[in-house]
């Protein structure tokens, strides 16, 4: 079966590979794609032969991320080898503070897009998010993402509450001006921390947006990753395209998940949300190993994948809640 799938049936296309875990920002939601700190880095070599592996079984797009990607000296090396054997889509994730520099170098060295993170429209509100005076820099990095020839361009922004949720109508408003994707992406985190104060004071449901979005939506069209809803709104005569990312309890998310994960310390990582089922996969090309037990190494951290969010338990937790409410 091409391209490979998980013992739930789920193909896996895209992997999302993590180039450092420095960053230039402290943003103080950051999950760091779920892996900490580390110093340790792959050379661009090694990741080549990652995305050969997982090339070979069907991957085809990519996303860069970090820490801050950019960060990387060998970021354009990185993305050439890259782009060697992917004929998809190669994106990256970026604060977006060094593209004024680099965009144009990047979109040659073979990047197709980049998602730009932008929380706030406010110099503020931006600082006490991550902890930079940096607004006008991002917009800088928008517009040179722009002039480099970058399509689309989305920005990504985590909806908090009492933070930035007043600002969505004009983030929708700056996206529609510059010709980009905006999208909401809901604060996530994993279960065991979904009761905490620090997640209770600033996780707010989407839901009242979706149904705004909905409600005004010209068209609704859905990406094949995790099933994530695009909205075209009209906006004063002009059209605006909003995406939702909305992950907590979501079972069709993780139903519709095709991504598999590459860590900076060179694990495959089968979620974002666990911890406990990384693959080794750095041991066995630091020793050479031939083909044959890599794609063995790759398939195993595949056959590890499980939905996060499940449709039985959200069930019986609905059950639950019924049973609670009824006294
Ligand atoms: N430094 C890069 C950047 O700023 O985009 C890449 C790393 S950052 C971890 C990648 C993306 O994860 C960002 O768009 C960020 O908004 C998102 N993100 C981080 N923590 C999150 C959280 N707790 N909930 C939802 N999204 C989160």
């Amino acid at each position: 079966m091409y391209p490979i799938r998980d013992s739930y049936g789920r193909p896996v296309t895209s992997m999302r590979i993590q180039v450092n875990t420095t960053c230039n920002f402290k943003c103080f939601f950051c999950h760091m794609e779920g892996t900490g700190v580390h110093s340790e880095t792959l050379s661009p070599e090694e990741i080549e032969r990652v995305v050969e592996v997982a090339a070979r079984h069907g991957v085809n797009k990519i996303k860069f991320t970090g820490g801050e990607p950019t960060l990387r000296r060998d970021i354009l090396d990185i993305i050439k080898r890259t782009r060697k054997h992917i004929s998809g889509n190669i994106s990256m994730t970026t604060n977006g503070i060094r593209l004024p520099a680099l965009a144009q170098k990047l979109r040659e060295a073979g990047l197709d897009r980049v998602n730009i993170s932008m929380h706030s429209i406010d110099r503020e509100g931006f600082q006490f998010i991550t902890g930079v005076d940096a607004i006008d820099k991002v917009v800088n990095g928008i517009r040179a993402a722009k002039s480099a020839g970058f399509n689309p361009i989305k920005l990504n922004f985590v909806v908090l509450k009492d933070v930035n949720i007043d600002q969505i109508p004009r983030m929708i408003e700056l996206s529609s001006n510059e010709g980009v994707i905006l999208q909401l992406i809901e604060f996530e985190t994993v279960r065991e921390n979904e009761n905490s104060e620090e997640y209770l004071k600033y996780h707010v449901s989407l839901d009242s947006i979706e149904t705004y979005l909905k409600g005004n939506a010209e068209k609704i069209e859905y990406n094949s990753l995790h099933l994530r809803p695009r909205y075209t709104i009209d906006i004063n005569g002009k059209k605006a395209v909003v995406e939702l990312v909305k992950p907590m309890h979501n079972y069709e998310f993780c139903k519709h998940c095709t991504r598999i994960r590459l860590t900076s310390t060179g694990a495959l990582k089968p979620c974002l949300m666990r911890d406990d089922n990384y693959t080794d996969i750095i041991s066995g090309i630091r020793s050479n190993s031939d083909n044959d037990l890599l794609d063995n190494i790759f398939r195993k951290a595949v056959m590890k994948r499980e939905p996060y969010w499940k449709e039985e338990d959200e069930l019986k937790n609905s059950d639950k809640v019924l049973w609670i409410n009824q006294g």
